[in-house]
């Protein structure tokens, strides 16, 4: 089935721009995607989209969550370029935030904070404070606190672009193989050629003004890779 689907979206900021559209995106349950375009071609906007953090000015979108469920949003992880990590506050303090806005029962939420940072690699920084991880882990700090509501459907905002490439190589490959282990559905959005081509099963290209698809490139991958 379906995790996004995205009719005739366009997005027309109160400033005038027009970052997008008409846009036409169908992600399947599980895929991996990447959305890779120029600075300014409108990735973000659609990624805000989906993630309803922003309404089209026309077009509809459909996230597609679990049953029973009362709001998609319970079901999206985010993560953004920058970690925005509350500096008073420990890591395992950090990921517990969506739980706690979610009103999760006490003991669930540690063990599911235990999780998240052990699928992240950080099971021994939880009592760290963020002002003592290097970028990378940072990084990892965010895409926890992603992960700890165990949402259908991970949005990544340019996450690795601040970070120097081993960092970011090392990132790549954890990121595939949670994604193996996790059968989360992933939308990726990267300016990176290489970083779309090496993560993702397909490769969405957009350009700017105002955003469009300009081609689907799908990778072959007979082999798990990373
Ligand atoms: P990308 O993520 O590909 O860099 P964005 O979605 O951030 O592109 O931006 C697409 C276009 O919309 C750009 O021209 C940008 O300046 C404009 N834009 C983005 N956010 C806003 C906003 N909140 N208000 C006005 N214009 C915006
Ligand atoms: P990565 O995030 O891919 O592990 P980093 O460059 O962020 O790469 O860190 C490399 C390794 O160095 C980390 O995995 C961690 O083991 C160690 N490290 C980095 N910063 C610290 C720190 N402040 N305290 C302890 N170990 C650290």
């Amino acid at each position: 089935g379906l995790a996004v689907s995205l009719r005739a979206v366009t997005k027309v900021y109160d400033n005038g721009v027009m970052a997008l559209g008409p846009l036409d995106l169908d992600v399947t349950k599980g895929e991996f995607v990447s959305l890779l375009g120029p600075s300014g071609c409108g990735k973000s906007t659609a990624l805000r989209l989906i993630a309803g953090l922003n309404a089209p000015t026309s077009g509809t979108v459909g996230v597609f969550h679990r049953p029973g469920e009362e709001r998609a949003g319970h079901s999206i992880g985010f993560v953004f370029q920058e970690p925005t990590l509350m500096p008073w506050t420990s890591v395992r303090e950090n990921v517990r935030l969506p739980l706690k806005l979610a009103r999760a029962a006490a003991a669930e939420a540690n063990a599911r904070v235990s999780e998240a940072l052990t699928q992240v690699g950080l099971a021994e920084f939880a009592d760290a404070y963020p002002r003592e991880l290097s970028g990378g882990m940072k990084m990892r700090v965010s895409l926890a606190r992603a992960l700890v509501t165990d949402p259908d459907l991970l949005l990544m905002d340019e996450p690795f672009a601040a970070l120097d490439e081993i960092t970011r190589f090392r990132l790549n490959n954890d990121l595939l193989s949670l994604w193996r282990n996790l059968h989360k559905t992933v939308i990726f959005v990267t300016h990176s050629v290489f970083e779309s081509v090496y993560l993702s099963q397909r490769v969405v290209v957009m350009s700017a003004r105002p955003g469009r698809i300009t081609a689907e490139i799908r990778i072959d991958a007979p082999e798990p890779r990373g």
